[in-house]
C-alpha cells in the first residue's frame, strides 16, 4: 500500500490518501502540543509508541465488539486505516476528576466518580474546542440522535475494556478522549488514536503520571514515562 498524497497534517499525525479510496495511511510524529497549540515541543520516540499502543488497544477493542478504523500496522510510525468522515466531537470519558474537570468544577484531582462521566467538546480549533452537551450537538447537526446514542454506548464499553486492561498493567485509567467517524457505509466506528497523548494514566501504586501531563505541566521525565507505559502495555498484552 503506497502513500499517494498528504491530505492533512495535524498536530500529532500526518494523513495520506492511498490507491484505495476507502483507506488512509496515518503517520505518527514526535511533535507534541498542548493548550490548543500554544505550547509546542518534541517527545522523542512518541510517534513510534503512540502508533504501536493505539493499534494494540484498538485490536483489543475490536475483540470486545467495538468497530475501529484499524486495518493494519505498516511500519513503526505508519498504520493503514479505514477512511472515515470524522464526527466533530471530542468524546471524553472520565473515571477520576482531573484536568479541565477539576478546574471547571473545583474538584480536587484524584476524586473518583461512582459512574463514568461522558463529556463532549466541539472539535473546532478556531473556537478552542468548547464543551457542549447532547442538545447542543444535535442543534449544531454534528451527529444524529442515533449516532450520539451509539457513540455513548461505545464510549462506555471502551472505558470498561480499557480500565480492565490497564489495571492489569498496574495503571489507573483516569480519563481519555475518543474520536468517532462514519465509514463508507455510514456506520459509526472508532477512529483517531488511543495513546498516552489522549489518556491520563497513573501508576496504581504510586500515582505517578505516565502520560502527556508530564509534558503539559513540565514535570520532566516525559520520554521515560512514555517508554514505561509502553513497556507495561506490551508485557501485559503478551500474558
Ligand atoms: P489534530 O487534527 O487535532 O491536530 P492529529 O495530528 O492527530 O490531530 O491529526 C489527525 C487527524 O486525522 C485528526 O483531525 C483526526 O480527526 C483525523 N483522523 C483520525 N482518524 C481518521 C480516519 N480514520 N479517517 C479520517 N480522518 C481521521
Ligand atoms: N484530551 C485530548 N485532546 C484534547 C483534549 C483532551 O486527548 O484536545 C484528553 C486528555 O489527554 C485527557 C482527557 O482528554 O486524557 C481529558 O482532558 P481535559 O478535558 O481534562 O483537558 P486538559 O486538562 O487536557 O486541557
Amino acid at each position: 500500500m503506497q502513500k499517494l498524497r498528504q491530505v492533512y497534517e495535524g498536530k500529532a499525525k500526518k494523513v495520506y490518501a492511498t490507491d484505495d479510496p476507502e483507506l488512509y495511511i496515518v503517520d505518527y510524529k514526535d511533535d507534541a502540543t498542548a493548550f490548543n497549540g500554544l505550547k509546542k515541543g518534541t517527545i522523542v520516540g512518541k510517534g513510534v509508541i503512540n502508533n504501536r499502543m493505539s493499534n494494540l488497544l484498538m485490536g483489543l477493542l475490536e475483540k470486545n465488539g467495538v468497530p475501529t478504523h484499524l486495518v493494519r500496522e505498516l511500519s513503526e510510525r505508519e498504520t493503514l486505516v479505514k477512511k472515515v468522515s470524522i464526527v466533530p466531537l471530542e468524546v471524553i470519558v472520565r473515571n477520576i476528576a482531573a484536568g479541565s474537570f477539576s478546574m471547571r468544577y473545583g474538584v480536587a484531582e484524584g476524586v473518583a466518580f461512582e459512574e463514568p462521566v461522558i463529556e463532549f467538546s466541539y472539535k473546532n480549533d478556531a473556537l478552542g474546542d468548547p464543551l457542549l452537551n447532547t442538545s447542543h450537538a444535535l442543534a449544531l447537526k454534528l451527529a444524529t440522535p442515533d449516532e450520539i446514542e451509539t457513540i455513548k454506548a461505545y464510549a462506555l464499553r471502551i472505558d470498561r475494556v480499557l480500565q480492565e486492561f490497564f489495571a492489569g498493567c498496574g495503571v489507573t485509567l483516569v480519563d481519555f478522549k475518543l474520536e468517532f467517524g462514519r465509514d463508507s457505509n455510514g456506520r459509526i466506528i472508532l477512529a483517531d488514536e488511543i495513546s498516552p497523548d489522549t489518556c491520563r494514566l497513573w501508576d496504581s501504586a504510586t500515582g505517578e503520571k505516565l502520560d502527556k501531563d508530564r509534558f503539559r505541566r513540565d514535570l520532566g521525565g516525559v520520554e521515560e514515562a512514555y517508554a514505561e507505559i509502553m513497556k507495561r502495555v506490551v508485557e501485559h498484552e503478551a500474558t
